[in-house]
């Protein structure tokens, strides 16, 4: 993969997700880790290779929350639901679904500057999940958070997973995160990007 600039970002680099299984990625700084997610969801153009990922059941959320500033929590969980033509009654309903689940009941009329980071990654969460995707990719979603914010937030990611069933692949600096969450850890070398290693990661309980 190469920008237009002529900066290598991936070099080689094959990863099929399994049904059912949760992938996490680490690599230093700029090993191509957000390209690689950007190209899987279609929001850059990849230069060579092939990409086959069904972006209709695909949800992300990134570092930055991408709220909408002007839009209260409820309208910014319904924003994809909108965009993809739903009835006003239906985003509702489900919107109210989704802010149950990520735990920000009560808060679906304030503003995301009154939400602390961790909620409106939660909202962002909630945003993405409205769709019901089948694949569910995340980009250092917590990595701007507090250690203990983060660790909750992990906790309630992997309920999450569990409970819905998504197929997830997960972007981090954590060698520890990375293992505490998944099934399988791919580990990438320094730029130009390239996968040195794949590691299956053993579970005391069923997580596929
Ligand atoms: P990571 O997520 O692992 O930190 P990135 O995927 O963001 O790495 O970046 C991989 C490499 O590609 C880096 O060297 C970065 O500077 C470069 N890069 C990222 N986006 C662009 C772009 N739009 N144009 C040119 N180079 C880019
Ligand atoms: P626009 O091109 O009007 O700015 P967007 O970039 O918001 O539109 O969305 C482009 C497409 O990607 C839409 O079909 C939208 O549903 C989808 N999309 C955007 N963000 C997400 C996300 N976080 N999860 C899943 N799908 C998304």
């Amino acid at each position: 993969m190469q920008f237009p600039d002529g900066t290598e970002a991936l070099d080689n680099v094959s990863l099929a997700l399994k049904p059912g299984e949760f992938v996490s990625i680490v690599g230093p700084s700029g090993c191509g880790k957000s390209t690689l997610l950007k190209i899987a969801s279609g929001l850059v153009n990849h230069t060579a290779g092939t990409v086959d990922v069904d972006r209709n059941h695909l949800g992300y959320t990134f570092q930055d929350a991408t709220l909408l500033p002007w839009r209260k929590v409820m309208p910014n969980v319904e924003l994809l639901m909108e965009l993809r033509g739903f009835p006003a009654a239906e985003r509702r309903r489900i919107a109210k679904e989704q802010i149950d689940l990520v735990g920000l009941t009560g808060f679906e009329n304030h503003y995301p500057k009154r939400l602390s980071g961790g909620m409106k990654m939660r909202a962002s969460l909630a945003r993405s999940l409205a769709l019901n995707p089948s694949v569910f990719m995340f980009d250092e979603p917590f990595g701007a958070l507090d250690e203990i914010t983060r660790e909750r937030l992990n906790d309630e990611l992997i309920a999450l997973f569990m409970r819905q069933g998504f197929t997830g692949l997960f972007i981090t600096h954590s060698i520890p995160e990375a293992v505490y969450l998944s099934s399988r850890v791919v580990v990438m070398s320094r730029r130009p990007g390239r996968i040195l290693k794949v590691y299956d990661v053993p579970f005391d309980y069923p997580r596929t």
